[in-house]
């Protein structure tokens, strides 16, 4: 099964794209947490992505699509995965459908979860991550058991620089310009479910899993 999550930064897609993952024994592609694991680990590539994360940008679509493609031709990508934050622009789209089709593959399903603004800001400002294992928090909505630290691994939970009110303003001003026309793209595809993301996690789960059976 091959999975695209659509929405805005903060509706819920990593959260629910790492349940499907587990739910269907695929794996979970984030291009954020690519780019994360490179800037850490100080690579070109994360050193390039930086400057443009850092700003609430996109990554520039020749850094972003080639090393999507090239992470979805690994084995473990056999029977399928879930793709949490790619395509986000209509050009990697269309690369992404034009790789596939060359392997007489397609995307099944690319779900929405819908999330208005107003809501979104709140979710972001308060996300910790976990900078070791990639857990995800929230203080209000979903805290740890201990305060800053992850339930998973133990770590000192961060907050991402990228989750400052001024940079998450500026990313859904990019979502909207520049990710959001891919509903309307994979509607005419026929794959687009759009889900409620305002439900707690586990119904949108819930409405997930019924949309997939
Ligand atoms: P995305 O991957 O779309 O950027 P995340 O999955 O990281 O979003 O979620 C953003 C923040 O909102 C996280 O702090 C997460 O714990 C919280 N969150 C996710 N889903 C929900 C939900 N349904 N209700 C409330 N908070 C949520
Ligand atoms: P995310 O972890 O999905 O919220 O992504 C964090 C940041 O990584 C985004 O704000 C972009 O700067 C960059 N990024 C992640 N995925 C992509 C993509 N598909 N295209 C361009 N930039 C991306």
């Amino acid at each position: 099964m091959k999975i695209i999550m659509l929405g805005a930064p903060g509706a819920g897609k990593g959260t629910q794209a790492k349940q499907i993952a587990k739910e269907y024994d695929i794996p979970h592609v984030s291009t954020g947490d690519i780019f994360r694991a490179n800037m850490k680990n100080g690579t070109e590539l994360g050193n390039k992505a930086k400057e443009y994360m850092d700003a609430g940008k996109l990554v520039p679509d020749e850094l972003t699509i080639s090393m999507l493609l090239d992470r979805i031709s690994q084995e473990d990508c056999g029977k399928g995965y879930v793709l949490d934050g790619f395509p986000r622009t209509i050009p990697q789209a269309e690369s992404l459908k034009e790789a596939l089709s060359k392997r007489n593959e397609a995307i099944d399903y690319a779900i929405d979860i819908e999330v208005p603004d107003e809501v979104i800001e709140e979710r972001m400002t308060g996300r910790r991550s976990c900078p070791s294992c990639g857990a995800t928090y929230h203080l209000v909505f979903n805290p740890s058991s201990r305060e800053g630290v992850c339930d998973a691994c133990g770590a000192a939970l961060v907050q991402r620089a990228d989750d400052q009110p001024e940079t998450v303003k500026k990313r859904l001003a990019v979502y909207h310009e520049q990710t959001k026309p891919l509903i309307d793209y994979y509607e005419r595809e026929g794959v687009l479910k759009c889900i409620d993301g305002t439900q707690k996690p586990e119904d949108v789960f819930a409405a997930i899993t019924e949309v997939l059976k």
